[in-house]
């Protein structure tokens, strides 16, 4: 095996100390913003830092209604909830795809329809979207993998033509643009997340976005436990009550100040993971032109944020070798994703399974290198000058 053939102890730029995957960025002005909060007593939810972090977003994405929710999980469960999907209905999504939007189509009894993915950008493949339309079907999530914005001409084009919602996973996708409109507002409902791995981050944290008055109205009401707080709030109630089914999505002020304060950081940080990708990309070509790597192919619509550098191996088991190899050699690169209609919640309850050969093969070869801000130029040339020495083995 090759990892035998290696030893790491006589590499003279191996470094004693791990390089993680991801690392948040987190400094000063953050610390700041969250004394600041808690100095205020601002620390629940709904409150004048939230409404400030919701107002920055509808500004910078050009989007009417921006609701702040616990999680990117959460809002995608909201956006279900408000669109009212229940038994019977099918939602098509890529299986490439983490488990969130699979999850908010259940927990409404509906059906998640798993859909193959484009070779180059590892996107949602319209043309197999339209093949799996049927008279069930009521909307479609797409994903905008590592950043990259999918093909969402191609998408509302469908949606529009077999009256579908559409509601956009940007889980991944901050600051980044496709045809020189932000992510998460294409489609009837956007939803972003500040999990901790993400570019802008809170920890746990996401945005429920959307254009449409009456899902705003809906959605503001579930995240309040199905009550109209948020009207009240606004002084157009005297008192709020239980008015419709509902739950609680509402992050703390205290975490608004941080994704605030994060978000007043998006270009520096966006800039300089774009810098650690274009790296990446650039110094990784030869290894690609002597057949060895398969690098990423753009959609030149997509402007990208540097969430992910990924790329594929020629092989299944030459991707497990190389990514244990990296970790005896302290690098944490790692896979992306167990597919959906292949983990094994979905070999009990989604039969029959579908045949996704491009979604298998992506998945099985795909490699993903550590990626952050804080990653040093030091460390960076030692995970390609390492890349370099594993596949000169091979
Ligand atoms: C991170 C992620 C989520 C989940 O976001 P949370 O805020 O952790 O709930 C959903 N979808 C995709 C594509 C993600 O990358």
């Amino acid at each position: 095996m090759l990892v035998n053939q290696l030893n790491p102890e006589t590499k003279s730029e191996q470094t004693n100390s791990l390089i993680p995957f991801t690392k948040p960025d987190i400094g000063e002005q953050e610390r700041k913003a969250i004394l600041a909060a808690l100095e205020a007593g601002q620390v629940g939810g709904n409150g004048p830092i939230s409404r400030q972090l919701e107002a920055r977003l509808q500004e910078m994405l050009d989007i009417r209604y921006v609701q702040l929710t616990t999680s990117c999980s959460d809002a995608l469960e909201l956006a279900m909830m408000a669109l009212k999907i229940g038994p019977g209905d099918e939602v098509i999504m890529p299986s490439m795809n983490f488990v969130s939007s699979a999850n908010a189509v259940i927990r409404e009894r509906a059906r998640p329809v798993f859909a193959d993915i484009d070779i180059n950008t590892f996107n949602i493949d319209p043309n197999h979207v339209e093949q799996l339309i049927t008279p069930a079907t009521r909307g479609i999530i797409p994903v905008h993998y590592a950043g990259q914005g999918c093909d969402m001409v191609a998408i509302m084009e469908i949606a529009q033509a077999h009256h579908l919602w559409v509601v956009e996973d940007a889980a991944q996708g901050m600051g980044a643009l496709y045809d020189g409109q932000y992510l998460g507002t294409f489609g009837d409902i956007g939803c972003y997340s500040f999990h901790v791995t993400k570019n802008i981050s809170c920890g746990e944290g996401g945005a429920f976005l959307t254009n449409d008055d009456e899902i705003a109205r809906r959605a503001e009401i579930i995240r309040e436990k199905g009550t109209n707080r948020s009207a009240f709030l606004r002084g157009e109630v005297d008192k709020y009550t239980w008015v419709d089914v509902g739950s609680s999505f509402i992050p703390s002020d205290l975490l608004a100040a941080l994704a605030l304060a994060q978000l007043e950081r998006l270009t520096e940080i966006t800039s300089r993971r774009l810098a650690i990708w274009h790296r990446y990309y650039e110094e990784l070509l030869p290894l690609a032109g002597m057949g060895q790597i398969i690098l990423p192919q753009l959609d030149a619509r997509a402007t990208l944020n540097g969430h992910i550098f990924a790329f594929r191996t020629n092989s299944a088991e030459r991707r497990d070798q190389l990514l244990q190899a990296l970790r005896q050699r302290n690098i944490q690169a790692t896979f992306h994703y167990v597919p959906l209609h292949s983990a094994p919640y979905a070999q009990l309850h989604l039969r029959p399974v579908p045949h996704l050969p491009v979604t298998d093969l992506v998945s099985s070869s795909l490699v993903r290198l550590p990626l952050y801000s804080t990653l040093t130029s030091d460390e960076q040339s030692y995970i390609i000058e390492t890349l370099y020495e594993l596949c000169r083995i091979w």
